[in-house]
């Protein structure tokens, strides 16, 4: 269920992987994904019903009892912010790629398969965040949006983010053009595939967006999406890639 958990004072976060699940192949197990009406030949699309237990399982194990609050992922620079006045129960995904709150009892929750995933958190302040940085994310700003919107909540500096498995940079792949282009903004991505070819390193370049931001200390949670079984790739599998989650919480004071 979990590629790494971990608990910091009062939060709790946690990437998860692809095994403790009932999802069936392709999608096997622990797919995370929205639900997606299925189109004529179209691709395949998993069972909702097996999506709904997959996210009832994974919450309560992680957080039991919490409300979840996730997004309508879009690769833009907008951050939703959960405060207490957002009504959980019905909850509507917002627009955005990053969610950010300072309070306990809810679950944040973003889905990525080769994107970036990234956790804020300052345990002390007791603000928490969660990003989905993409090559269009990193190059929008949704890093340092995230950041400056848990600052405002009360975050201090001495926020901790974790960044989590993601397509490495020796196995995304892009045109000459687009490494010059995004490296040209972001020089810490530019990065060469092991056949020697033009690629991208979206974790260095998050890594860097959070040393800007002034984030000082920065963690690594291990894994390339594409070359690691139990965890899922769009660029590997395509439209049959499942989705993995990035959670956390603040455990009630
Ligand atoms: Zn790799």
């Amino acid at each position: 269920m979990y590629l790494s958990r971990e608990r910091l004072g009062a939060v709790e976060l946690a990437f998860t992987d692809r095994l403790g699940g009932v999802s069936a192949y392709p999608f096997d197990q622990l797919n995370l994904a929205l639900p997606r009406p299925a189109q004529p030949d179209g691709p395949p699309v998993d069972d909702p019903d097996a999506l709904a237990e997959n996210l009832r399982l994974l919450q309560a194990d992680f957080g039991p009892g919490d409300a979840l609050a996730d997004l309508r992922q879009v690769h833009g620079a907008a951050v939703a912010v959960v405060d207490d006045a957002t009504p959980l129960d019905p909850y509507e995904r917002p627009e955005a790629d990053a969610l950010v709150t300072a309070r306990a009892g809810v679950t944040l929750l973003v889905r990525v398969a080769d994107c970036v995933p990234i956790v804020l958190a300052d345990p002390d302040a007791r603000v928490v965040g969660v990003v989905h940085a993409g090559r269009e994310g990193l190059v929008a700003g949704v890093v340092p949006a995230a950041v400056e919107a848990a600052r405002r909540l009360g975050a201090a500096s001495a926020l901790t983010a974790w960044i989590g498995p993601h397509v490495c940079g020796h196995c995304y792949e892009v045109p000459w053009e687009m490494r010059e282009q995004v490296g040209s903004l972001h020089p810490e991505t530019v990065s060469t595939t092991r056949a020697g070819t033009p690629a991208l390193d979206l974790g260095a370049g998050v890594a860097a967006q959070l040393a800007a931001a002034g984030v000082g200390r920065v963690e690594r949670v291990l894994g390339c999406t594409r070359e690691r079984a139990d965890l899922y790739s769009h660029r590997r599998d395509g439209a049959e890639a499942g989705r993995l989650g990035a959670l956390v919480r603040l455990a009630p004071s």
